[in-house]
Parts: structure tokens; C-alpha cells; sequence
């Protein structure tokens, strides 16, 4: 499969270096604080682009503008993940994901913000500074891929990657008004991306149209042996966007209904409901009992996940050092200078949860929730195609709303069953939060999330194709076009 605007670099309609320069300029010159390192030989690898394709190669992607997570590796760049821990880490390698992407013909733009190894909800953990809503810039873009969303909301680039522990795609991809996708566990390559909890942690794709997200996960996903989680399984993700999605079933997850969403998400619920009908599937109630532990067993899991990864950011090996007397003040100083508030409440959260004596109360009982959650799924899609719910419980809040954590852990209550359970999951845009009520023109944006089963990510893709074919207006043009 073949983007588009790749077509018309192979046809020779438009250059490489013609487009990556819009996009750097662009990047360049932003107001959103999206971008954190800028690739300074962009314009040299769009022409490499154009020579390749003037050689004849078929490259899917040639010439595609891509922003990366900066917790995502490229040789020669800096990958910080939002931390001053790792402010001067240059990578000497790059990540499997992104090489398939630039072999392929992606060019990157630059690396983009994100919350501090992608913890947080609202992108404004970030040690260099919370990233804006491209819609409202006195609002949050939603966390952890901020600068991915903010960049491909605000048209910056085409394309973004990002990563989901626990909904860091589709959270921002939800307050900014793009898509954004979390495939399969296993489906695409971790190697070279900072770890945050490696049983959740997945790379995957932000854009605008549907044709993006599949081509994009098509070069990037299939096995590598340098990931051992790495699935073999199929890559063909293009076809999905042919089908329809006729005698389809679609479930809603009634217990995401209960309580607590905004006037404006309630009125997207509905209006992707009747144009699922309109389409011709059929809609019913369903229910995740065990949907209520997601919350409580996701922190109780990232957090000890977490306190281990980080470990290795000592001072000594790499990432920020501070002087000592010893070998115990080096480490204990770098880290306590390198690593922000929240990054140190989940250190200190994860290492209690395992520490003997709490770890049968809290880690090990969590496992037990996890696995009851991932056994609700699999039953209840036993009678359905796909469910459907609620990206977020309401629209982007204001910058320095939630300064509770416990608040803004409530921000990911739709989100992080997916990760525990291993699904695909995917926010699509639908309409938008006006004057606390629901309008399909104007506002702050909603999405709306559908869950597949294990391996089924191909339905997603389907499902947003359909959606977006039947309401072009809901799929937010960017603010200034790529
Ligand atoms: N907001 C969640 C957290 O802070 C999820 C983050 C993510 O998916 N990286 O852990």
C-alpha cells in the first residue's frame, strides 16, 4: 500500500525535500511546544528520498513527514523521554520501529514532548515544559504522546509515532482531534523504546486519516528478533480499508456508562452509535464487570514495572551525574535531580507494592485482577465484533486543572483495561464539546474508542475507515494543512 502524497513523489508531482521543508518549517516555528529536538538533517534525507525514487524504488512512504516520542530512539539524536535524567542521552542505535519506517521513506521531523517516561495523562509532566492544545492553547493535549498529537492535530507533520502503556495514544489523540491507534501487544517491535512498564508499553501511529494509521503499521509492525515479544503475525492492514462493517456487532461497555462523562461525550457515544447502524451493524448493551478494577490494578502494575525499569538511570552506565563523596550520594543525587515529582511518587509507589509484606497485597493481587479482566474481555467478545466506548470521560481540561494525581489518574479510567488485557484499541474523532453540550461542528473534540480482540486489528482500522467516510466533518481538518 502506498500513501497518497507518497504516490505523488513516485509519480514526481511533488518532491521530498518540497514537502519535509513545509513540515520543518512548520515545526520550526510552532507555538505549542510540541517539538523538543529538531532533526537537523531532515532536508538531506528528503533528498536521499527523491534519489531513491528516482532509482526506481517503490517506497510506501516515500517522503512522508513523521514526528517521533522522545522516548523513541534515532541514531544521532537525542531521546530524552521528557526527563532531565536523560537531557544529554544521544542514542548510538535506532529503534526497529522507526527503521522500517524510514526505510520505507518516512523522513523524521524532529522528536516531539511527551509526559516523563510517559507518565502522566496530560503532557504537562514533561521536564521541558507542558505542550498546548492545538484546539484551546489554555488547555492540555492530553498525555503521554503530547507533541505526537498536538504535531499531527495541528498538521505539522502527516504522521506521528507514539506509545501506550496506558492510553498514552489514544488519550491525546482524543483531546487533540486526530486519530491514534494502540495495536496488539507484541505487534510492534519495542526495541529502542525507553521502557516505562514493558508488559503494557506498545509503539503505535497518530494521523489524521485512516489510510495513514494502515500504512504506517503495515512497514512498522511483524516480528523482531531483537524483541522477544515481538508477535509473527500478519501485517496485511490495508484491506481492512475496503471492508465494511455490514452484520457487524458492536458492543457498549455499559459500565462506562455509569457515571462521570461530560454532556459532550455522552452526545459523541450517540452519534457514533446511529452512524453504525446507518452503516449496517447492529448495536447492543454489554457488560466488563471486572472493568471497575482496571483502574486500581493498572497502577499497581505500571508503577513496581516502572520502578524497576528506571533503575538503570544511576549516573554511572549513562543519563545525568552529580557529584558525591561517594558511590551511594552520586547515585541517590543524579537521581534525585534527574527525576521529576511523578516519576518519583511511582518509584516510590512501585517499590512499596513490592516490597515483602505488601507484595502478596498489592502487586500480586493485581496480577489476579489483570488476568479476571483479560478473561471478562475474551467472554464478552465471544458475542461481539468490537466494543465501543468512551476515549476519556471529557474533553481536554484546562493547563494545571488536575493537580491532584489521584484526579489525573481517573483521566485514563477508559483506557488502561486495554493495555492490562493486551487488546487493540483505537480513538477516532467524533465531533466535539461546545458550551457543555455535544455539537458535530465546533468545540473541544471527542473521541470515541473501539476495543478488538487480540489480533483482530484490522476490524479498527475498518471501523475508522467507515466512520470516517460517513462523517468527514468529524475528522478535524488540521489547523494549518500538510
Ligand atoms: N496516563 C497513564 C500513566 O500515566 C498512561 C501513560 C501511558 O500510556 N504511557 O501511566
Amino acid at each position: 500500500m502506498t500513501l497518497a502524497l507518497s504516490k505523488d513523489i513516485q509519480t514526481g508531482a511533488l518532491s521530498a525535500v518540497d514537502l519535509v521543508q513545509k513540515s520543518v518549517q512548520a515545526a520550526q516555528t510552532e507555538n505549542l511546544n510540541s517539538f523538543l529536538w529538531l532533526n537537523n538533517s531532515a532536508l538531506k534525507d528528503a533528498a536521499a528520498v527523491d534519489a531513491r525514487v528516482a532509482a526506481g524504488e517503490k517506497l510506501p512512504l516515500a517522503g512522508y513527514p513523521l514526528a517521533v516520542k522522545d522516548n523513541i530512539v534515532l541514531s544521532g539524536m537525542k531521546a530524552t523521554a521528557g526527563s532531565k535524567i536523560l537531557e544529554n542521552f544521544v542514542s548510538p542505535y535506532t529503534s526497529t520501529a522507526l527503521q522500517r519506517l524510514i526505510n520505507a521513506g518516512a523522513v523524521v521531523i524532529g522528536k516531539v514532548n511527551c509526559d516523563e517516561f510517559g507518565m502522566g495523562s496530560s503532557g504537562e509532566n514533561s521536564a521541558y515544559g507542558a505542550t498546548k492544545n492545538p484546539r484551546d492553547h489554555t488547555r492540555v493535549p492530553g498525555g503521554s504522546s503530547s507533541g505526537s498529537a498536538a504535531a499531527v492535530a495541528q498538521g505539522l507533520v502527516s504522521g506521528a509515532l507514539g506509545t501506550d502503556t496506558g492510553g498514552s495514544i489514544r488519550l491525546p489523540a482524543a483531546f487533540c482531534g486526530c486519530l491514534g491507534m494502540k495495536p496488539t501487544y507484541g505487534r510492534v517491535s519495542r526495541y529502542g523504546v525507553i521502557a516505562y512498564a514493558s508488559s503494557l508499553d506498545q509503539v503505535g501511529p497518530l494521523a489524521r486519516r485512516t489510510e495513514d494509521l494502515a500504512a504506517l503499521l503495515e512497514v512498522m509492525s511483524g516480528h523482531d528478533p531483537m524483541d522477544a515479544t515481538s508477535l509473527h503475525a500478519p501485517t496485511d492492514f490495508s484491506s481492512a480499508l475496503t471492508k465494511d462493517i455490514r452484520g457487524w456487532k458492536i458492543g457498549v461497555v455499559q459500565e462506562a456508562l455509569a457515571s462521570g462523562n461530560s454532556a459532550g461525550v455522552l452526545g459523541a457515544l450517540e452519534a457514533t452509535k446511529a452512524a453504525l447502524k446507518d452503516l449496517g451493524a447492529t448495536v447492543e448493551e454489554v457488560s466488563l464487570p471486572s472493568l471497575a478494577n482496571a483502574l486500581a490494578a493498572y497502577y499497581l502494575i505500571a508503577c513496581p514495572e516502572a520502578s524497576s525499569n528506571l533503575a538503570r538511570y544511576d549516573g554511572m552506565v549513562y543519563s545525568h551525574r552529580a557529584y558525591g563523596s561517594d558511590l551511594n550520594e552520586v547515585m541517590a543525587t543524579s537521581r534525585g535531580q534527574g527525576f521529576g515529582g511523578e516519576v518519583k511518587r511511582r518509584i516510590l509507589m512501585g517499590t512499596y507494592a513490592l516490597s515483602s509484606g505488601y507484595y502478596d497485597a498489592y502487586y500480586s493481587k493485581a496480577l489476579r485482577a489483570r488476568a479476571m479482566i483479560a478473561a471478562d474481555f475474551a467472554k464478552v467478545f465471544l458475542g461481539v465484533d468490537a466494543l465501543l466506548l468512551p476515549t476519556a470521560p471529557s474533553p481536554a481540561f484546562e493547563l494545571g486543572a488536575k493537580a491532584d494525581p489521584l484526579e489525573m489518574y481517573l483521566t485514563d479510567v477508559d483506557t488502561v483495561a486495554v493495555n492490562l488485557a493486551g487488546l487493540p484499541a483505537i480513538s477516532i474523532p467524533f465531533g466535539y464539546e461546545e458550551n457543555g453540550s455535544y455539537s458535530n461542528s465546533n468545540g473541544l473534540p471527542i473521541g470515541v474508542q473501539f476495543i478488538a480482540p487480540i489480533l483482530e486489528d484490522t476490524r479498527l482500522l475498518t471501523i475508522s475507515a467507515q466512520l470516517e467516510a460517513y462523517s468527514k466533518a468529524a475528522f478535524l481538518q488540521p489547523v494549518q494543512h500538510l
